[in-house]
């Protein structure tokens, strides 16, 4: 469910892992206005879950008769799965849950190749201390993705700083964080005067088409030791390419994007292998797809 919803490659990449799996099922892009009204018409119909992307992710939250904690937390789902007592929808937001994974990934094993879903899904390291405990985790941005990397740090125990253009919608998301975070001068940070364990750009500076902007001053990139990045078109961005030449550890957009992919996968069918190579390779258009 989005508005719009043309562009998604959310129907391809899970038809695509439906299809690996033999699941009995099909995912359809839904052109949604009102997501309330749509759940109340389609009440009795035979959606065993949605995805649900801009703008009605806080609408999904709302409307979940349930959510996981850290989704209830951030206030916006992403997934919505049918409740077989019949009570509703659960809503989760695996957003976090994929940028996190693939950030933990990276910091476990010192490698920057950790960082791709392939390595290992998330679940491989369920149940074991996060490394990011203790960790200083800087969140550059304050919009809906920054939201869920701030929530998602401090849900692993992370010390949460946040910088952003806007300070004052910095100041708002640290003191909805729960423990609290603490905000960072835009202009220290492109100073060279903030350090972290982890810097995670939220916004989308580096995007298509203004592929030579970095949320990042190049000198300042090196005071982190992990540098992820949201943004995913273009896979490699300036900022990434700075934090290499500067020898930091790196997480990619494209990690977060197959992760949350993934994620929801495993709620729609249940499977605890999914095709995360075969899911990688439809979004980077690796794999020609028929449309049967
Ligand atoms: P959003 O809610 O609109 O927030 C945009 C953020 O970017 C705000 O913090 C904004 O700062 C900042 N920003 C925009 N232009 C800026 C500039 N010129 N200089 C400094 N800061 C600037 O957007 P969003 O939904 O969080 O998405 C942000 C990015 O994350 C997008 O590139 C999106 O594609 C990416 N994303 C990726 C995934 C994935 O799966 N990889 C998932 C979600 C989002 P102000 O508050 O100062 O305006």
């Amino acid at each position: 469910m989005g508005k719009p919803i043309h562009h998604s490659k959310s129907p391809l990449i899970h038809n695509t892992a439906f299809r690996h799996l033999g699941f009995d099922g099909v995912f359809v892009p839904l052109l949604v206005d009102d997501l309330p009204r749509f759940m109340d018409a389609f009440r009795e119909h035979d959606f065993q879950g949605f995805s649900v992307t801009i703008p009605h992710k806080e609408a999904a939250h709302k409307a979940a008769s349930s959510r996981d904690p850290v989704a209830d937390q951030i206030g916006a789902c992403n997934t919505l799965i049918r409740q077989a007592d019949g009570s509703g929808y659960k809503g989760y937001n695996t957003d976090w849950i994929a940028a996190i994974s693939a950030i933990e990934r990276v910091l476990a094993a010192g490698s920057s190749d950790a960082a791709a879903a392939t390595s290992s899904s998330s679940s491989s390291i369920e149940g074991q201390p996060s490394p990011l405990q203790g960790k200083t985790f800087l969140v550059v941005g304050a919009g809906g993705a920054g939201r869920a990397l701030a929530f998602g740090a401090a849900s692993r125990g992370a010390t949460v700083l946040i910088a952003n253009r806007n300070k004052a919608r910095a100041e708002a998301l640290a003191a909805a964080v729960p423990g609290g975070a603490t905000v960072v001068d835009w202009e220290q940070l492109q100073a060279g005067a903030v350090s972290a364990d982890v810097l995670a750009n939220s916004t989308s500076v580096g995007m298509v088409p203004n592929v030579e902007e970095t949320p990042v001053a190049t000198a300042a990139v090196g005071n982190f030791k992990v540098v992820f990045d949201a943004v995913y078109t273009p896979r490699e961005t300036r900022l990434l390419r700075d934090a290499a030449a500067a020898g930091c550890l790196l997480a990619d957009g494209v990690a977060m994007f197959v992760g949350q992919a993934v994620e929801q996968l495993k709620l729609f069918t249940g499977t605890s292998q999914p095709p995360v190579q075969l899911m990688e390779d439809v979004v980077l258009g690796k794999v020609k797809v028929g449309s049967s």
